[in-house]
């Protein structure tokens, strides 16, 4: 029957990486994504620009034409389209991986929606973008508080209000208030988050000192009503008017998905999942890690510039065995 040499499950920027280096290599591999090509890309807000310079997101030294300095979703999503009509990836989508198990000593049994396959190796490359951190709190589940932003054109003449300070909240925060939206943020900290975007930190500061954009810091959403929003500010509750709520709070890597593969995580808040950082194996003999599920809970530890190199690790140390 079918056996593979690799399989990587997830179908990202590094998991392509993974592939490409596999394919050099002549490993038998296989990609299974459970959505389309680079799929979180294709969730991110439309208009979004990166942070890393074209050069930085490129993969298997194919160049990354952008005019601009920094390049945007949708011409990350040409990238890496026309990555895969380089290489002709041998890639499953809009299929999703459900299990790994090993079966005996050395071969595992990925069973997806769909199959299932064999291999003696696995790369996890899921990412982090598929679980919102949720808030916890009562109105969470309305249908007005949204954990994804698109874009702005919904949220014009409404009354927003944008949860958190980091690059997520801040874009969204600005470009609604650029369409004509009443945006105000609720920031638990005392300050916009300094991992911002450097050219984007100065225009909400200054929006929010000039109280276009209203903001609570040190301040909390403690209840989303219908039309309403109450906060808990360092001045006491605030109730506030309310159509939407932005609540961009982060995400989290699929946790329990690694433990039932038994990869362990720290006992900690981090959750970081154990691994060799010369092999990105994890605890689990030909099981490994690659691309920003490697940093657990620390989900700004591992993005594409400083991961795409897990892919030569991996392979390099897969075909010297
Ligand atoms: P992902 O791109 O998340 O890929 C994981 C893939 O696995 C997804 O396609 C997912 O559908 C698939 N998957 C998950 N579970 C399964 C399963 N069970 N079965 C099958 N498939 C599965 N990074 C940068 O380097 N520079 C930037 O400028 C930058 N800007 C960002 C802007 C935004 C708005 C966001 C949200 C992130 C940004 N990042 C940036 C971080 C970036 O998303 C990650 O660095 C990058 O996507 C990591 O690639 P990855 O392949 O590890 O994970």
């Amino acid at each position: 029957a079918d056996q593979y040499d690799l399989i990587i499950v997830g179908g990202g920027p590094i998991g392509l990486a993974c592939a490409i280096e596999a394919q050099k290599k002549n490993l038998r591999y296989l990609i299974i994504e459970k959505g389309a090509i680079v799929n979180s890309i294709f969730n991110y807000p439309l208009y979004m620009t990166f942070f890393s310079t074209a050069e930085r997101l490129e993969i298997g030294d194919i160049p990354f034409n952008c005019l601009a300095p920094k390049p945007g979703r949708q011409e990350a999503l040409e990238y890496y389209r026309n990555i895969h009509r380089y290489f002709n990836f041998n890639i499953n989508l809009f299929e999703k991986v459900n299990e790994i198990k090993k079966t005996g000593s050395s071969i595992f049994e990925i069973s997806t929606n769909k199959s299932s396959y064999k291999s003696k190796n696995v790369v996890i490359a899921t990412g982090f973008y598929d679980i919102p951190i949720h808030m916890n709190i009562k109105g969470e589940e309305l249908p007005k508080v949204r954990h994804y932003y698109k874009e702005a054109h919904e949220y014009a003449f409404r009354n927003v209000l944008v949860v958190g300070a980091n690059n997520s909240s801040v874009d969204a925060a600005l470009e609604c208030w650029r369409k004509g939206a009443n945006v105000t943020m609720v920031v638990r900290k005392n300050e916009i988050n300094n991992r911002v975007k450097y050219w984007v930190k100065p225009d909400i500061e200054n929006r929010i000192a000039e109280g276009s954009i209203k903001a609570y810091f040190e301040s909390n959403i403690t209840e989303i009503l219908d039309n309403k929003v109450e906060i808990e500010t360092p001045n006491g509750k605030v109730t506030i008017e309310n159509d939407f709520v932005l609540a961009l709070t982060g995400y989290k890597p699929d946790l329990n998905f690694l433990q039932n593969t038994g990869i362990e995580l720290s006992n900690d808040e981090l959750k970081i999942p154990t691994y060799n950082p010369e092999t990105m194996e994890t605890n689990i003999e030909g099981l490994f890690l690659a691309g920003v599920v490697c940093g657990g809970m620390q989900t700004h530890k591992w993005f594409i510039e400083n991961s795409r190199i897990h892919a030569n690790m991996i392979v390099d140390y897969i075909t010297s065995k």
